[in-house]
C-alpha cells in the first residue's frame, strides 16, 4: 500500500510500477486520470489519489550523465537524493538544496520544490534544476527550462505533480571539498535571541535552521554549517535503527513531550559550541530512525508548516506558539528557519522571503482541527501561507489567498492528473 508520511488514512490505489518511461505511457492510456508518486514522503494529500490510480515512479531510478568537471548532473526522476549525494560528494560535488530527508525522489523534490537549510544562499531545488523532460497524459513530451518553455518550467517547479509526469532531469550540483562540515550549536532563550542570531549567522553560514521547545515559549539550539576543506572526521555509523511497529496509541503525548524536550535542549545545550560533522546526521538526523512515523499510532499525524513575512514576523511567531501551549498542544518536531530573498522558481513553490516553522502534532481529531482553525487564522491575518507538502487540512480560502498565481498555475493543469490536495483545494 502506498501512503504519504503522516499516515492519516488508508487510502486504496490502482498502483502502477514501472521501471522504463515506456510502460509509464502505456499505464498512462489504459487507465488515468492518476496522479504521479515518488516515496510517499509528503506528508499529507498531496501524494495520494484516493480511490484513484497512482503511478509509482520511483522504479525510473537510473543516471543518464554526470560530467565530472562542470557538475551538471542528469538523471530519471525516481532517482533518490541519497543515491544522488552518494555518487557525487566523494567526486567534489554536492546536491546544493536538499530537504529534512535524503529519501525523497528527484520528481517528488521538483513537485514540491523543497527548501533546505540553505535557503537563504541557494533558493530551493527548482533553482537548480537546468531542464527537465514531462510527460502529459496525452502523450506529448515537453522538455523545458529556465531557458526553454519557461512557463511549463514555471507551473512545474513546485506544481504537485498536476502539470504532468517529470520523466527526468538536469541538475547543476555544487563543488564541495568533500562530505564534512564545519558546525556550530548555540543554545538561544527566546525568539528575539534566535531573530539576531539568524541576522549574524545569515552572512556567514551557508547552513542555518533552528530548533524550539514549543513547551517552552522560544527557547532553542540554532545550528549553522559551513562546509569544511578536512578531508577527514569521524565517520557516522553506517547502521539505521527502524521502528520496528506501529504501536496501538500515539507514543507522543503530553509526558513523553515535556521529557523529550526538555531532554533534546539539555543535551545539545551541553553539546553547544562548534564542530565537525559529517554531512548526514548534519542534514538528515531523522534518516537515522527508520519509519519513525509509526510512533504516532494508527491514526497517524499531521505536519503544519508555516510561512509568514519578515515584518512583525517575532510577534507573530511568538503568538502562534501561545496559540499552541493555551491548547495544551505541543511539538516534538519544531523546526524554525528563515527564507531568504530571492524569487520561487515555481508559480506554486511554498518559498517567500519571510519566517518559516514546522510542527509535528498526532491527529487527535477534532482537538486538532480546532487547534488548526485557531492557527490558520493567524497565518491568514498575517498574510502568509501554508505548505502544501506537508499539509492535510487547509481551506480552499486560505489556500488561494496565499498561493496567488494560482489562476495563471490552472492553465497548465494536465486535466489527466487529479490527487486527495488538488480535489480539496482545487476543486478538481
Ligand atoms: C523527515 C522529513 C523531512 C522533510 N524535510 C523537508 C524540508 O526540510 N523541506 C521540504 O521542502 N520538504 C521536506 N520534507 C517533505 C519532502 O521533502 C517532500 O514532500 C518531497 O516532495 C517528497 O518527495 P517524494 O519523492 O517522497 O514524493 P511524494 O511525496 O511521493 O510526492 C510528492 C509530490 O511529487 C509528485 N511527484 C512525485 N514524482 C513525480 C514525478 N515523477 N513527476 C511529477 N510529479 C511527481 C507527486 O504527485 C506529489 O505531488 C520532509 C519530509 C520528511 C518525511
Amino acid at each position: 500500500m502506498r501512503n504519504s508520511w503522516g499516515r492519516l488514512t488508508k487510502p486504496k490505489h490502482q498502483l502502477f510500477f514501472f521501471s522504463e518511461p515506456e510502460q509509464l505511457e502505456v499505464a498512462i492510456q489504459e487507465k488515468s486520470p492518476g496522479l504521479p508518486f515518488g516515496v510517499g514522503r509528503s506528508y499529507g494529500d498531496v501524494c495520494l489519489n484516493p480511490d484513484g490510480v497512482l503511478w509509482d515512479c520511483s522504479g525510473m531510478d537510473k543516471f543518464i550523465s554526470f560530467d565530472q568537471d562542470t557538475g551538471l548532473l542528469r538523471c530519471e526522476a525516481g532517482v533518490l537524493l541519497r543515491d544522488i549525494q552518494q555518487l557525487v560528494i566523494p567526486r567534489g560535488w554536492i546536491l546544493p538544496v536538499t530537504p529534512g530527508t535524503q529519501i525523497v525522489t528527484v520528481g517528488g523534490a521538483i513537485a514540491n520544490d523543497v527548501h533546505g537549510k540553505s535557503h537563504h544562499r541557494q533558493g530551493t531545488f527548482g533553482d537548480h534544476v537546468t531542464a527537465l523532460r514531462l510527460l502529459r497524459t496525452d502523450g506529448e513530451i515537453i522538455e523545458c527550462g529556465p531557458e526553454q518553455n519557461k512557463e511549463w518550467f514555471a507551473a512545474t517547479v513546485g506544481g504537485m505533480g498536476l502539470t504532468g509526469i517529470i520523466l527526468d532531469a538536469e541538475i547543476k550540483l555544487q563543488k564541495v571539498a568533500g562530505p564534512w562540515i564545519e558546525t556550530e550549536n548555540i543554545p538561544f532563550a527566546s525568539l528575539k535571541e534566535f531573530f539576531q542570531l539568524n541576522e549574524e549567522s545569515e552572512h556567514s553560514w551557508e547552513y542555518t535552521v533552528s530548533w524550539i521547545d514549543c513547551l517552552n515559549s522560544g527557547r532553542g539550539i540554532f545550528m549553522r554549517g559551513n562546509h569544511s576543506q578536512v578531508q577527514k572526521g569521524k565517520e557516522p555509523g553506517k547502521l539505521s535503527l527502524t521502528m520496528p511497529f506501529t504501536p496501538p496509541i500515539s507514543l507522543v503525548n503530553k509526558i513523553s513531550l515535556r521529557l523529550f524536550n526538555t531532554a533534546y535542549y539539555a543535551v545539545n545545550k551541553r553539546k553547544k559550541g562548534t564542530g565537525l560533522t559529517h554531512y548526514e546526521p548534519f542534514f538528515y538526523p531523522l534518516d537515522k530512525l527508520l519509519e519513525w512515523n509509526r510512533m504516532y499510532g494508527p491514526r497517524g499525524f499531521f505536519q503544519y508548516q508555516i510561512l509568514v513575512p519578515h515584518q512583525d514576523g517575532c510577534e507573530i511567531i511568538q503568538t502562534v506558539l501561545d496559540t499552541i501551549q493555551q491548547a495544551g498542544e505541543g511539538s516534538f518536531l519544531a523546526v524554525l528557519k528563515t527564507f531568504g530573498d530571492k524569487a520561487p522558481v515555481g508559480l506554486m513553490s511554498f518559498p517567500r522571503p519571510g519566517i518559516t516553522l514546522a510542527l509535528d502534532f498526532p491527529n487527535k481529531g477534532i482537538t486538532t482541527a480546532k487547534l488548526f482553525s485557531r492557527l490558520d487564522a493567524i497565518v491568514a491575518e498575517a498574510g502568509g501561507r501554508l505548505y502544501g507538502a506537508k499539509d492535510a487540512c487547509m481551506s480552499p480560502k486560505l489556500f488561494a489567498q496565499g498561493y496567488p498565481e494560482l489562476e495563471k498555475f490552472l492553465q497548465y493543469r494536465d486535466p489527466g492528473i487529479t490527487s486527495g490536495l488538488s480535489r480539496r483545494l482545487m476543486g478538481s
